[in-house]
């Protein structure tokens, strides 16, 4: 029952409450009748009252559920405002803070009721704080701004990043009466994309260092080469031509000036190739050719190398079509590498090569021997440069650590892939899976 059908009820009853004055004054009946006339009206008036506040009681505790269903609702809401993870602030339209949650309280490090009332400008760090008042200026003009990046400075002065979303506040006629901040911190983004720039110029620097690197090693490779071509070439020909008349003293040591320029020789060469494979200045030189008759020719050359050492050398190939297009020479480089470790690396047994077709294309080339194998947990190290098993090993078979760095290098210019399988005590497989035709445009896509 509304507040006015209430009164209405009041009303009526004051109304017949005056019709009985009236009839009582002028009726002619006794005054006994009177008065029973009377009291039963009133009665009826009171059971008419009686029913109206009834009602009224009723519809009072279903006011008071509503009403402590909308509280309970306001305090969830401002729970939800409270421990959002984001700070929220509202202030009104001079900048001045009305209300702010937790978040907001726990990132500027202020009590709630020392921020409510102070200019959301203080916590904007003085040189920035002029900039910062232009904007709210401008934000009169507007419904909303999204991220909005500026520094804030808590109470103990800490900088930190925040993001500001701001919308505008309107009273029921629609004039702007104040704005609702959203402040994400955004710190840890600002400190992340720091430390990337860092890595990116670092990475800049380190690409500089390794490119002014290889191309001091090239420059120094390129002035060794020829002086100890010289030193090779003389000290060859001086045992050619006076082997008979040397003493055996003196043959000695000219057969290891030779054996020591040809090491060093190859040393400079192995540093050269890393060198420009890892600039990527090496360019293949592409041919068709016949890859079984290039195995063949290759583990010919090397056989002598099997021979001192009594082990068996066999190629077995399954190719239909053996012709490829690819680096001729390079491929040669990739084979000699291969099979001298695999010679230098066994001592029963022996070494055993095959050349297979691979679906769509493809070839695979197989080099496997009999012999130490390495570690499993070196693996991955195996194609590194400069990497090497352990040092009794290298001393007794000499190298440089760069062959298979270089053969890894070549074979994946070639757009082809190496792997190795090894057993310690057992033996190793490399196996080079090479495309049947190495096309000119995608090495241009490559480089
Ligand atoms: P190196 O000039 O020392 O031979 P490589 O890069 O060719 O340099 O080889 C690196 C190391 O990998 C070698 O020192 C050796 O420890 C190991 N290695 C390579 N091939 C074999 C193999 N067939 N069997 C066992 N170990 C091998």
């Amino acid at each position: 029952m509304a507040l006015e059908e209430f009164a209405q009820k009041i009303a009526q009853v004051r109304q017949r409450q005056e019709i009985l004055s009236q009839q009582v004054c002028k009726s002619s009946l006794p005054p006994q009748e009177l008065l029973v006339q009377a009291l039963d009206e009133l009665q009826i008036a009171l059971e008419e009252l009686h029913v109206a506040e009834e009602e009224l009681i009723e519809q009072n505790e279903q006011l008071e559920i509503a009403r402590a269903s909308l509280e309970q609702e306001r305090q969830r809401y401002l729970e939800l405002f409270d421990f959002a993870p984001d700070g929220y602030l509202i202030t009104n339209t001079e900048g001045l803070i009305i209300e702010a949650n937790h978040t907001a309280v726990n990132l500027l490090k202020i009590p709630k009721k020392y921020l409510q009332g102070k200019p959301l400008a203080n916590y904007i760090p003085q040189e920035e704080r002029a900039a910062f008042r232009r904007r709210l200026l401008q934000l009169k003009q507007m419904e909303r701004l999204q991220e909005w990046e500026v520094c804030l400075q808590s109470r103990y002065d800490n900088l930190f990043y925040c993001s500001l979303s701001v919308v505008t506040v309107y009273d029921p006629h629609c004039n702007p009466i104040g704005w609702r901040w959203l402040v994400r911190d955004i710190t840890a983004r600002k400190q992340a994309e720091e430390q990337l720039r860092a890595i990116q110029l670092q990475n800049i620097q380190l690409q500089e260092a390794a490119r002014i690197k290889a191309q001091f090693m090239s420059v120094i490779s390129h002035e060794l080469r020829t002086p100890m071509n010289a030193i090779l070439g003389f000290s060859q020909l001086l045992l050619r031509r006076y082997y008979h008349l040397f003493p055996f003293e003196l043959r000695t040591m000219v057969e290891k000036i030779v054996n020591s320029g040809k090491q060093l020789l190859k040393l400079i060469e192995d540093i050269l190739d890393f060198s420009s494979l890892e600039a990527g200045r090496l360019e293949l030189q592409l041919q068709e050719f016949n890859l079984v008759e290039l195995v063949k020719s290759t583990t010919e050359q090397l056989s002598f190398l099997v021979q001192q050492k009594n082990l068996t050398l066999a190629v077995h190939t399954s190719l239909h079509n053996p012709r490829i297009i690819n680096d001729r020479d390079r491929l040669q480089q990739v084979l000699v590498n291969l099979l001298s470790n695999a010679i230098k690396f066994t001592e029963t047994g022996g070494v055993f090569v095959e050349v297979q077709q691979l679906e769509q294309d493809k070839l695979v080339v197989m080099v496997k021997d009999t012999g130490i194998g390495i570690p499993e947990t070196e693996l991955k190290n195996i194609f590194q440069g400069f990497w090497q098993l352990n040092q009794s090993t290298t001393r007794k078979h000499g190298g440089t650590g760069l062959g298979l760095a270089i053969v890894d290098k070549l074979v994946r210019l070639m757009n082809g892939s190496i792997t190795v399988e090894s057993q310690l005590g057992q033996g190793s497989t490399f196996r080079v899976v090479l495309p049947r035709e190495v096309r000119r445009e995608e090495l241009r896509v490559k480089s």
